[in-house]
């Protein structure tokens, strides 16, 4: 098209229009291709076959126009540009002196241009030539078969161009925007295509590649303390270093800041990854000199694994990342693989994080309240709002695991809005009905404290329902008074000044507990639990409560015992003058219809504790280890339908039977057909392994649990197991002191408490 404008132009400076055969050729000028551009010409000279009109037009307008002979294979024409651009007169140019300038490797294929022009009249196509002076140029060839009397291509003619300069531009461009500046490395939108590049490849392989992605430790310090000039600098000689450490498997990119990935197109095993992992680590650790500084950086790497990491890009990238957090989690210079390091615990939290996102939208977080009764009347006069998230695969989370999840992701004050936002409507509807209460309390988080929106959120909300702000009630833990910055303070101030009730929640457990009591400006203290759980058996805990009552009283403040769960405790506090009392005794957290009907009664009665579900309906026989119970490693197979590579966990198994077992966890988890867990085991000298999913669970003591598991499993397995299974009993009758396997002697909570602590 260039070249076409070019000629527009010249074709007004020059008067060819009387010229035979030029209409047709003006014409020709706005064909939209160099291809019928030069077909016209040919046609227009096949009529008019003259030398001089060659003449005139090309050298006029500059074209590099030829032409050639094909029956003796000579150059019959060739344009003034045509010499210009090959630098070599007329006179020297021959067929073979041409080939000659070819760059050395070009391959031009003969026989395909040959056919081009026999079936479609015409060809295209761009190379290199050496000029004689030595210059490397791109040349855009343009032929046209002009046929002769009977139909066979007696000649052709051509026009050649002269492209270095657009390609050079075009190829800079290209560097330009698929480079980063300062590394000169591909950029993150290039690496993007790239690991796409390589899964389009890969998915018809059973092999696997890691994607790397490699973090600085810090560097935002060598940023701030030397300045950007020598942290740019540092991030180019480091990524000089990684790039020739790396070998030509691996494709390196920029993604932002200080931060590369590295597509490791390799396949490995994850130990394999780990030690490539480490080495880079080392690389980047060693002392860099930049002017006068000697400058130490460390970086953390997280890795990602294709296919079973994520099945295309997106997933591929944001799996190596959160592996990298993971990996930052433990410090300086370390390395993670997103899946194979995470043990159930470890998955279940990362399969939180990313659904806690979409956990409001789809309505699985719900408030439920927990009566707080008045130890005089026994009425429930107050209740506390709790959090509740029902998970569509894990169940019912504890909000023990999710709010802090929430507290290291932005979405933390969300989740803060819902419960305000939930408990004034509830608080309004109650209003509305008449019902008799005094607070609804619920539960802020430190970091609610140091954000300033939290009062404009709470009065918007108190204006949106219309309701008395003395029906409602704050409860903060020490923690969040440890802040102690002024924008706390603030929001405490503000908080009551707004006619909100302050609580102080977790009373004891705090390294100042009684400093802030005379501090804070709160009018109710609430015991914790672990003071009040064997207040009615430890001298001591008994003691502690009493002063702590007293001293309360003395400050004007009421006092809340928490975690009450039976008549003894109820008894103790009852005696030492505890005004309210919330826990199990009385009630767990219930829906809001429930809480309705609590603050209705005159007088709550203590809840009945209903006898569980025996765990072992089970219609095959069982062999139990009831003393010394089964170490078995535990891990999840399959996920909603797609395959995990799982760490395992330590359980203990106390009975196996042909259609499944029994153990105990320190792992909340919840019965669920979509969860296949795999148990690995040793009985006999034999490695046993079993997949099931979990059908049953009971809390047994705290943080320790029981699940019963159905096994998923072909008809020859089962006989297998039948056949250890006989052997064992066999065995177990003979000697009752039977361990032929990995027996655990040692009791489950003790056992169990050591795995949680590792
Ligand atoms: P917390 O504020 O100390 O809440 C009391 C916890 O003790 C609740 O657990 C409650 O169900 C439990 N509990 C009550 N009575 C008894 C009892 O007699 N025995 C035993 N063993 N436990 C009892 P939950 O609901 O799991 O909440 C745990 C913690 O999660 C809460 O402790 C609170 O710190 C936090 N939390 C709950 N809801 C929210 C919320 O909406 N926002 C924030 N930021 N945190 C919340
Ligand atoms: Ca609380
Ligand atoms: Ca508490």
């Amino acid at each position: 098209m260039k070249l076409l404008d070019r000629l527009r132009k010249k074709q007004q400076d020059v008067d060819l229009k009387e010229k035979k055969g030029i209409d047709a050729y003006i014409e020709s000028l706005s064909a939209s291709s160099m291809e019928t551009f030069v077909e016209n010409i040919a046609t227009t000279f096949k009529e008019n076959d003259k030398l001089d009109y060659y003449q005139v037009i090309s050298n006029h307008l500059g074209l590099a126009l030829f032409t050639i002979n094909l029956k003796n294979k000579e150059i019959t024409y060739v344009s003034r540009k045509v010499e210009e651009i090959l630098e070599i007169s007329k006179e020297k140019l021959t067929i073979d002196y041409w080939k000659s300038l070819w760059y050395k490797g070009e391959t031009i294929d003969f026989s395909a241009i040959y056919a081009r022009l026999t079936n479609e009249g015409k060809n295209s196509h761009t190379y290199r030539i050496v000029t004689p002076n030595g210059s490397v140029k791109w040349i855009n060839e343009t032929t046209v078969a002009v046929e002769d009397e009977i139909g066979n291509i007696g000649k052709v003619v051509g026009v050649i161009e002269d492209c270095t300069n657009a390609l050079q531009l075009e190829q800079k461009i290209h560097f330009i925007t698929t480079h980063d500046e300062l590394t000169n490395l591909p950029n993150f939108l290039n690496g993007r295509q790239h690991i796409q590049e390589v899964i389009d490849r890969y998915k018809t392989k059973t092999e696997r590649f890691a994607l790397f992605c490699v973090n600085l430790d810090g560097f935002s310090r060598i940023n701030n303390t030397l300045g950007f000039k020598i942290a740019d600098e540092a991030f180019k000689q480091l990524s000089i270093k990684l790039e020739k450490y790396l070998n030509k498997g691996v494709f390196l990119f920029r993604s932002q800041g200080d931060e590369w990935y590295a597509v490791v197109e390799c396949s490995m095993k994850n130990e394999e990854y780990m030690s490539h992992a480490k080495e880079i680590i080392d690389i980047i650790q060693a002392p860099l000199q930049i002017q006068d500084y000697s400058i130490r950086i460390t970086a953390s790497i997280g890795i990602s694994i294709y296919p079973e990491d994520g099945e295309n890009k997106v997933e591929l990238i944001k799996n190596a990342n959160t592996a990298l957090k993971r990996a930052k989690k433990h410090g300086a210079a370390n390395y993670q693989l997103y899946a194979a390091n995470m043990n159930i615990e470890s998955f279940k939290t990362f399969q939180l994080e990313t659904d806690l996102q979409s956990a409001i939208k789809n309505d699985e977080l719900y408030i439920e309240y927990q009566p707080k009764v008045d130890v005089k009347s026994q009425k429930a006069t107050s209740a506390e709002a709790l959090i509740r998230w029902k998970h569509p695969l894990w169940g019912e989370v504890s909000p023990m695991e999710f709010i802090t999840i929430a507290e290291e992701s932005n979405f933390h004050r969300e989740i803060s809005e819902f419960v305000i936002d939930s408990v004034c409507k509830q608080v309004g509807q109650w209003e509305e009905r008449g019902i008799q209460f005094n607070t609804v309390s619920f539960n802020l988080s430190a970091k609610d404290f140091l954000k300033s929106s939290l009062i404009r959120t709470l009065k918007t909300t108190i204006n949106r329902y219309q309701i008395n702000p003395k029906h409602l009630e704050i409860e903060l833990t020490e923690g969040t008074l440890l802040q102690e910055t002024s924008v706390v303070q603030d929001q405490i101030e503000q908080i009551k000044a707004l006619g909100i009730t302050l609580s102080l929640d977790d009373f004891g457990t705090g390294y100042s507990s009684i400093h802030y009591l005379k501090k804070l400006p709160s009018d109710i203290i609430k015991i914790d639990r672990s003071f009040i759980q064997h207040i009615h058996k430890n001298v001591e805990d008994k003691i502690i409560v009493k002063s702590i009552i007293e001293l309360t009283k003395g400050l004007n403040k009421t006092v809340v015992a928490e975690g009450v769960e039976n008549e003894e405790q109820f008894s103790v506090l009852q005696s030492l003058g505890c005004d309210l009392i919330q826990g199990y005794y009385f009630s767990k957290a219930v829906s809001a219809r429930r809480m309705t009907e609590l603050f209705k009664m005159n007088q709550i009665k203590p809840a009945i504790c209903k006898s569980k579900a025996p765990m072992n309906r089970r219609k095959y026989y069982r062999v139990s280890f009831p003393f010394f119970p089964l170490h078995t490693e535990m891990t999840i197979v399959s996920f909603n339908g797609k395959a995990v590579t799982l760490g395992a966990t330590d359980v203990m198994v106390l009975d196996i039977g042909l259609g499944g077992l029994r153990f105990v966890s320190h792992l909340k988890l919840k019965p669920h057909t979509d969860i296949l867990y795999n148990f690995k085991t040793t009985l006999l000298g034999k490695d046993i392994i079993l997949n099931g999913t979990i059908v049953r669970y009971e809390e047994k003591e705290q943080d320790i649990f029981e699940y019963g598991v159905e096994f998923h499993m072909e008809e020859s397995d089962r006989d297998e197991l039948a056949s250890v299974l006989n052997k064992i009993t066999l065995q177990m009758k003979q000697n009752p002191l039977f361990n032929d396997g990995d027996f655990i002697d040692e009791n489950p909570s003790s056992y169990l408490s050591k795995i949680q602590r590792r």
